[in-house]
């Protein structure tokens, strides 16, 4: 497999980490499931169908499916507040800040859903680039500030969200699993991978670790920091 990078970790303070969202800090993808479980028909499913194929972007993908939602804001809350993440992402957080690394999640999920969800789950200590959106009565007015609009693919361009310190010592870590992950996770030095991420890497014969769950990416920085501890 081709190597993307030789630089060993030397140190977490020089570990720039970055976390997607849907799907690798969550189980499930929130945003899909918002969308059939308050959508007013079936259209949504066509225009998933073709952004699967690649005949749509996910911006047009996502204003399509979210002119056929219809929840009320406090629906929305109350079901946003159910949902639960892994004990192990405060966990990770928590050590990557003590030892002064830097923490962000890209998502082309929404912004206030994301927020919403890691305050109930009493998550924080970590930059959010993520789309946005509003209420209008009963339905949902997305807006798109990440997109790059020479490229239709995501309607958040993760790649130009990337943190630009990378000079030096300094180690950019991806955990990811969509899509929108391909592009930002091939500017990384680590890539940790599932899904449609990892079959994309395994396909391109690039250089990537397997993880399930947002555990094994506590214990890669758990074990990295004990062994480190012990030899100092
Ligand atoms: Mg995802």
């Amino acid at each position: 497999m081709k190597s993307m990078s030789a630089k060993p970790i030397e140190r977490i303070s020089a570990c720039h980490v970055v976390f997607d969202f849907d799907n690798t800090i969550t189980d499930f993808d929130v945003l899909d499931d918002i969308v059939s479980r308050f959508s007013i028909n079936k259209k949504w499913v066509k225009l998933e169908n073709a952004w699967l194929k690649k005949k749509i972007g996910s911006e047009e993908c996502l204003r399509g499916q979210l002119k056929g939602v219809r929840v009320t804001k406090a629906d929305l809350l109350r079901y946003l507040d159910k949902i639960k993440v892994s004990l192990y992402f405060q966990k990770v957080i928590n050590l990557l800040r003590k030892h002064g690394a830097r923490v962000e999640i890209l998502s082309d999920n929404f912004a206030p859903f994301i927020r919403r969800i890691l305050r109930k789950n009493r998550v924080s200590g970590f930059k959010l680039y993520a789309n946005n959106i509003s209420f209008r009565g009963n339905r949902l007015v997305p807006s798109f500030p990440h997109r790059n609009v020479s490229c239709f693919s995501c309607a958040h361009c993760k790649t130009n969200n990337l943190p630009s310190e990378r000079r030096g010592d300094k180690i950019l870590i991806y955990i990811g699993d969509g899509n929108s992950d391909i592009c930002p996770a091939k500017k990384a030095d680590i890539v940790f991978a599932k899904g449609t991420l990892a079959r994309h890497f395994e396909k391109s014969r690039l250089d990537y670790r397997k993880f399930n769950s947002i555990r094994e990416i506590y214990n890669f920085f758990r074990s990295y920091n004990v062994s480190k501890t012990k030899n100092n």
